[in-house]
C-alpha cells in the first residue's frame, strides 16, 4: 500500500458533504458513483436554499428587487461558468437541463440545418448513449451518415483509425474527452486539431472531464462543449453548453417560447441575442445559482489540486484491483478516476454491486450508459468505481478488502 501524499484533499473535502456521515447497513457509506452523480457541499445546498428563502423571483423581466436580484444572481453564475472553463464570454454559455439536453440543441439545430444526404457524422464506440441517439435522430432525418472510431486492444482512443475515417466527407466529430466506462483520456486537442483540417466541426462531451481537471476551452479550441452540473457538486436540472459565438449566432434558435425573443407578432417572431436565444421558458434559476456556487467551491480547493489528488488515489484504486484474482479491468493504465471492471465468469455485476451495498458501498453496475461498448466488449454489464475529491485512501482500502471477500465468496459459491 503506498501511502497518502501530504495533500490529503479527501479527509478535508468530506466534511462539506453532509451526506456522506451516513451509515448504510450500519457501516460507514463509501460513495463510490461519482461518475453517474456526484454529491454537493454545503456551500452548493446553501446557495440554493438563500436564493429559495431570498431572493426568489423570474429573472429578466421585472423592475423589482428580487427580480434584479434573481437576474444578477442568474447570470453571474453564467460568468463563473464561462471563466472556468476559459470561454471568451459569457455569451457562450447556454444553460441546459443536463448534458444530453445540450447534445441535442446542437443536434436539432445545428445538425438539422446543416447535414445532408452523404455528410458523416463521427462519433467513438465508446460515447455515452447522449452522443449517440441525438445524432442517429438526426442522421435518419437527414441521410447523413454515422461513423464510429474503435477503441485500441487497451480501450483508449485509436487515433490512427479516426484519421482513416476523417474524411471530406465529415461534417461533426462528437466525442468524449474522458470515457466513463473505460476512463480513458482521449488526445482532444489533437483530434480537434484533425477535425479542423477537415473542415469538420467539433463537439466535445466533457461530462467526465470538467468536474476532475482545469479545461481550457480555447485552448483545447473545440467549437462546442457540454457538461452536466450534477456531476460537479451542483444539483440535477442544470448543465450547459458552451459554443464559439460566431457559431451560435448561426445556428437557429431550439426551443420557442418566452425570454428567447425579441419581438413576437402573430405570424412572426424575432429573436433574442445570445445566449438567451438558446434559453426558452423560466429556466431553473435556483439551481444554475447553486452551479456558480459549485465552480466557486470547486476554485476554492484549485482544478489542479482537484486533479492531483483523484490521480494518486486512482494509482492507489489500480494497483489494488490489479493485485485481486479474477478481476478484469477495462481501459488503459493512464486513466482517470473511475475503473469499471467484472469478476469471474458467471458472476454478474449487479450481484456484485448489490452484496457491496450491504457492506455500505456505493458502486454502479450495468452498461453505465455504453451499451455499444459494452457489447463490443462482449459485455453485457460491467462494475464500476468511481472517484471524487471527497474520497479518501482508507475508503479505497476498505473497498479492496471487502471486494476480496464478495470475490471469495463467489469463488466459493460457483
Ligand atoms: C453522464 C454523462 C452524459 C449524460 O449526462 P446527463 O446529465 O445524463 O445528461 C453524457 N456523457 C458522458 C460521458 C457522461 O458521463
Amino acid at each position: 500500500m503506498i501511502a497518502p501524499s501530504p495533500m490529503a484533499l479527501g479527509p478535508v473535502a468530506r466534511d462539506d458533504f453532509p451526506i456522506l456521515a451516513q451509515t448504510i447497513h450500519d457501516q460507514p457509506l463509501i460513495y463510490f458513483d461519482n461518475a453517474a452523480s456526484s454529491q454537493k457541499p454545503i456551500a452548493v445546498l446553501d446557495a440554493w436554499q438563500h436564493y429559495y428563502r431570498c431572493d426568489h423571483a423570474n429573472v429578466h423581466r421585472g423592475a423589482h428587487t428580487l427580480s434584479n436580484r434573481a437576474t444578477e444572481a442568474y447570470e453571474q453564475s453564467r460568468e463563473k461558468v464561462s471563466q472556468f472553463i476559459n470561454a471568451r464570454s459569457p455569451q457562450e454559455i447556454i444553460f441546459t437541463r443536463n448534458a444530453s439536453e445540450a447534445i441535442n440543441l446542437v443536434a436539432q439545430t445545428w445538425g438539422l440545418s446543416r447535414l445532408k444526404p452523404n455528410d458523416e457524422i463521427l462519433l467513438t464506440v465508446m460515447e455515452h448513449h447522449s452522443n449517440i441517439v441525438p445524432w442517429q435522430i438526426v442522421a435518419q432525418r437527414t441521410g447523413a451518415a454515422l461513423r464510429f472510431v474503435p477503441i485500441t486492444a487497451d480501450g483508449s482512443f485509436d487515433l490512427a483509425a479516426y484519421q482513416r475515417l476523417l474524411g471530406d466527407r465529415t461534417k461533426i466529430v462528437s466525442f468524449v474527452h474522458v470515457s466513463n466506462t473505460l476512463g480513458c483520456i482521449t488526445p482532444a486537442t489533437e483530434i480537434i486539431r484533425l477535425a479542423h483540417a477537415q473542415g469538420a466541426k467539433v463537439l466535445l462531451d466533457a461530462c467526465q472531464s470538467v468536474p476532475h481537471m482545469p479545461i481550457n476551452v480555447q485552448e483545447l479550441d473545440c467549437d462546442w462543449l457540454v457538461a452536466s452540473g450534477h456531476k460537479m457538486c451542483a444539483p440535477t436540472g442544470i448543465g450547459f453548453l458552451y459554443g464559439k459565438e460566431r457559431i451560435l449566432e448561426e445556428m437557429p434558435p431550439f426551443l420557442g417560447g418566452g425570454e428567447m425573443i425579441a419581438e413576437v407578432y402573430l405570424d412572426h417572431s424575432t429573436y433574442a441575442a445570445l445566449p438567451h436565444k438558446f434559453e426558452a421558458g423560466t429556466p431553473a434559476i435556483g439551481e444554475a445559482i447553486a452551479l456558480g456556487a459549485a465552480v466557486d467551491y470547486l476554485n476554492h480547493w484549485g482544478m489542479d489540486a482537484i486533479h492531483a489528488y483523484e490521480g494518486e488515489l486512482t494509482t492507489h484504486l489500480m494497483r489494488g484491483l490489479a493485485e485481486l484474482e479474477d478481476v478484469t479491468i477495462y481501459g488503459p493504465s493512464h486513466r482517470a478516476g473511475l475503473a469499471a471492471f467484472t469478476g469471474p465468469r458467471g458472476v454478474h455485476a449487479n450481484d456484485i454491486a448489490a452484496m457491496l451495498d450491504q457492506e455500505g458501498i456505493a458502486v454502479r453496475s450495468g452498461h453505465h450508459c455504453t451499451q455499444p461498448l459494452h457489447r463490443s466488449l462482449g459485455l453485457d454489464g460491467s462494475a464500476r468505481a468511481s472517484l471524487y475529491l471527497y474520497n479518501t485512501h482508507a475508503e479505497v482500502d476498505r473497498f479492496l478488502v471487502k471486494l476480496e471477500e464478495v470475490l471469495a465468496f463467489f469463488r466459493r459459491v460457483l
